[in-house]
């Protein structure tokens, strides 16, 4: 199923009496989100993503605009009736319920034509949690399980109704590092299996460009840009989400457009095809960490003693497969980051090293704006 929205907003009053504003959660979202896609809802903490959570299946009711499942508009629906799956941050299962009881529980409740027998439950409850592969955990408590298998089982109970809408707000946040990974795969395996339209959401970039066919990054309750991962990874539309995707981040630097060409410092790293038609400004500028390249000398070493731009070398870091340089730079604050081939020949030893520049990888943002320039 589709959701769409149209100029959904969400204001609280704001607590703090000296300022008269009201804080503006969600601000104005007038988007689709495509049946039985996996999204992922990605910002900053504070931007505003559980709010909108909320605001979908009904928790908290939008101050303005709509909210539709494909042509059917939910805005007013009580939660019960809108067909929605969530699952939270905590598993918040029951404990002294087994996981067979956990998963029924919202089943229990039905009324009407949708009531169910004892039998049925059981039958949708063991569906449920096949889908998650913990058809044998069932006569388990909670405590008896890894926190991997209890968000599981969250995600079961989430199933159990099969919701028009899956929401998950901060899954594996509860998980360590090896688990997040394993259940973020298996969310993505979950999402194919059922075609649910589901939305992620989280503050950790890594894993929503991971997992999601689409993403939607938000800034202080504002959509700054939607698209495929790849998309908005390759052409932020501005610095904030240049900056907020991608490990290591992006570097940095303080730059100036003269006479049609890119510098930082007294380098000029672009000539004029690559900044046409913008006019002579400061910028800033953003390079990725992988678009540093080594230009081989003579005899085909790479080992950075010609290129376009000069960085101060403070590290060389062997990480296997690549070899991060670690710089500094009069033009930009902090230690920055090349990641480059590791056979290459970089003397540890040099006070410089000098790389030529993938255009595809380095980003122009007006100083005053922050937004892309080229
Ligand atoms: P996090 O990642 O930290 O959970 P978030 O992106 O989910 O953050 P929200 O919890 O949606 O952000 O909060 C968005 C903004 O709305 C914040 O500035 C928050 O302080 C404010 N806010 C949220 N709920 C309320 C409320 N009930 N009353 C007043 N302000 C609120």
């Amino acid at each position: 199923m589709k959701i769409r929205f149209e100029g959904l907003t969400k204001r609280f009053p704001n607590r703090n009496k000296k300022i008269k504003d009201d804080v503006v959660a969600v601000d104005n979202f007038t988007f689709e989100i495509p049946d039985g896609k996996l999204i992922g809802l990605l910002g900053p903490s504070g931007c505003g993503k559980s709010t909108a959570l909320n605001l979908i299946c009904g928790l908290e009711t939008a101050t303005e605009g709509k909210i539709f499942f494909d042509e059917d508009d939910v805005t007013d629906l009580p939660a019960e009736n809108r067909g929605v799956g969530m699952v939270f941050q905590s598993y918040a299962l029951y404990p002294h319920l087994t996981v067979k009881k956990n998963i029924m529980f919202p089943l229990q409740n039905l009324k009407g034509e949708e009531k169910m027998t004892k039998q049925q439950m059981e039958e949708k409850a063991l569906e449920a949690a096949k889908i998650v592969q913990i058809e044998e955990l069932m006569e388990r408590k909670p405590s008896e399980m890894s926190g991997g298998q209890q968000q599981r089982v969250a995600i079961a109970r989430a199933l159990v109704k099969m919701p028009r809408v899956l929401l998950l707000d901060e899954p594996l946040s509860n998980l360590d590092a090896r688990l997040r990974i394993q259940t973020r795969e298996e969310i993505k395996r979950i999402q194919n299996t059922t075609k649910i339209t589901t939305i992620f959401v989280t503050h950790d970039q890594e894993e929503a460009m991971s997992i999601s066919d689409m993403i939607v990054v938000m800034k202080l309750g504002k959509i700054n840009q939607i698209g495929k991962p790849q998309e908005v990874y390759d052409n932020p539309v501005n610095l904030f989400v240049a900056k907020f995707l991608g490990t290591p981040p992006i570097n940095v630097f303080d730059g100036v457009i003269k006479g049609g060409k890119l510098y930082i410092g007294d380098e000029e790293i672009m000539g004029q095809s690559y900044v046409k038609g913008v006019k002579d400004q400061e910028v800033t500028v953003g390079i990725r960490p992988e678009g540093f390249i080594l230009v081989p000398n003579e005899k085909g070493e790479l080992d950075g003693k010609k290129g376009v731009f000069t960085v101060n070398l403070q590290a060389i870091e062997v990480m296997g497969r690549d070899t991060s340089v670690v710089f500094g730079h009069e033009k930009s604050e902090g230690r920055l980051r090349a990641i480059v081939s590791s056979d290459n020949a970089i003397d540890a030893d040099s006070k410089v090293v000098k790389f030529n520049l993938n255009p595809k990888k380095v980003f122009v943002f007006s100083k005053e704006t922050e937004e892309r320039l080229v």
